[in-house]
């Protein structure tokens, strides 16, 4: 039995995600995967194409963690150095891979191509070392065991790395394999409509009463603009176990939030409002002002969206509002585009148009000029109308900046009619 593999760092190679214009992203996706196996991220790096300097930071890393993951670095060009540092580091030879070398000539005979010469130094591998095929390009992965350590060469491209990365963490790969028997698991809770120090001071006393648990709970929480989502973690050997007790401490929360927790099981609040408009067999249409078309993106971003969005009007101008909506020209003069009452006329207006059996109708002030004192920045009025029940008109007031505040007046929309439908 070899020992498990616990903590891990990642090093991020090339110059570009030294610069301003590249982020380092696989380091996230590397974090997630190894997170569900249990293994601990202990420290990330970003290195450019040095060989010195990464042969310096990766031989670092190996010291003080049980698995090296390297991303980029991989390609057949004199900048790509990550192959040479790690051999340099192990103090091992580089080889060529014979299979290696037929597997890319044969990609490039594929396409009708002939493989250049400068591809031959992707089939050169660290003696000893593991190579890792790659579906989405020509870099091959590479593994190589150093005693009872592990260290993984990516590519850099996200779309070839990740799926090497799966293969690798699934249960018979070279990471699943040597994972502990011990797994995290999560389940969340998004709430909306509800500030994040109000959740804080709801859900406080119900942790408290859970740091007497055999395993701890990890909880954490985290605020995006319009929604504050819980996230509860157990380390556990048992899945059964720890699904039980991370769905019951859920539901204990879900309880003491009431109706601002919308989503128990991931779902994002447009998938929750869609589920349940499908469920109902119910229709819906929006009038987007000052949100020009961003409810109706995010409606629509929900695969299957078809079976309940019947479409919508951005009617950003005065003369559209009137024209494609039937808006009075006498209520925008008498009381601006911004008001209730061109609300609840941009609302009736969809509904003759459209049909939909739920109508919703968004004009508002999303700055950063157009604000008065009557209505300043962030003033927002949202009418909807939905069969049986009364048209609800109403104006909120949001924070932030332009995107913020139209975020969260499609978010506030979404959820009132969340709220309407659950009556
Ligand atoms: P390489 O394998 O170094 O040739 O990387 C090829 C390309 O992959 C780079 O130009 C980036 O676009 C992308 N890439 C490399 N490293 C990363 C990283 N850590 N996160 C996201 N993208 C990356
Ligand atoms: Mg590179």
């Amino acid at each position: 039995m070899t020992t498990p593999l616990r903590t891990a760092e990642v090093i991020a190679v090339g110059s570009e995600l030294l610069g301003w214009t590249r982020l380092d992203t696989n380091s996230l996706f590397i974090a997630e995967q190894l997170s569900r196996l249990g293994i601990e991220l202990k420290g990330k790096a970003v290195v450019g194409d040095d060989r010195a300097r990464l042969t310096n930071v990766f031989r670092q890393s190996l010291a003080r963690t049980d698995l090296v993951v390297l991303t980029g670095g991989l390609g057949p060009t004199d900048d790509d150095l990550t192959r040479e540092a790690v051999a340099d580091a192990l103090g091992l030879e580089l080889v060529e891979d014979e299979s290696i070398t037929v597997s890319i000539r044969h990609r490039f005979e594929r396409r009708g191509m002939r493989m250049p010469e400068v591809n031959r130094r992707q089939a050169m591998v660290p003696r000893g070392a593991e190579s890792l095929s790659n579906a989405n390009g020509s870099a091959p992965g590479l593994s190589i065991g150093v005693n009872a350590k592990l260290v993984v060469l990516l590519p850099g491209p996200p779309r070839e790395l990740q799926p090497m990365l799966l293969a690798l963490c699934a249960r018979d790969g070279a990471i699943g394999r040597r994972a502990g028997s011990e797994r995290l698991y999560t389940v969340s809770l998004f709430t909306t409509g509800v500030s994040e120090s109000h959740v804080e001071e709801l859900v406080q006393p119900i942790y408290a009463t859970w740091r007497d648990l055999p395993t701890p709970i990890e909880t954490t929480i985290l605020a995006t603009p319009g929604q504050v989502e819980l996230h509860l973690t157990l380390r556990s050997a048992d899945k059964d176990a720890a699904v039980r007790t991370l769905e019951r401490s859920r539901d204990e929360l879900a309880t003491a939030i009431g109706d601002a927790a919308f989503s128990a099981d991931g779902r994002q609040l447009p998938r929750v409002v869609g589920d349940m408009l499908r469920e109902r067999n119910l229709t819906v249409a929006a009038a987007e002002s000052c949100t020009g078309g961003l409810l109706m993106q995010r409606l629509t971003d929900v695969a299957g969206s078809s079976a309940y969005v019947k479409g919508g009007v951005v009617a950003y101008s005065n003369e559209l509002k009137a024209r494609l909506l039937g808006v009075d020209e006498a209520l925008l003069t008498a009381h601006g585009s911004v008001s209730e009452p061109v609300a609840a006329a941009m609302a009736e207006g969809l509904r003759r148009q459209t049909e939909a059996d739920v109508c919703v109708a968004i004009t508002g002030v999303a700055g950063p000029g157009g604000g008065t004192e009557a209505k300043p920045v962030g003033t927002v009025v949202i009418a909807i109308l939905i069969d049986g029940h009364p048209l609800a008109v109403r104006t909120h007031l949001f924070p932030g900046g332009r995107e913020m505040i139209r975020l969260q007046a499609t978010q506030v929309a979404l959820d009132r009619v969340r709220r309407m439908l659950m009556q």
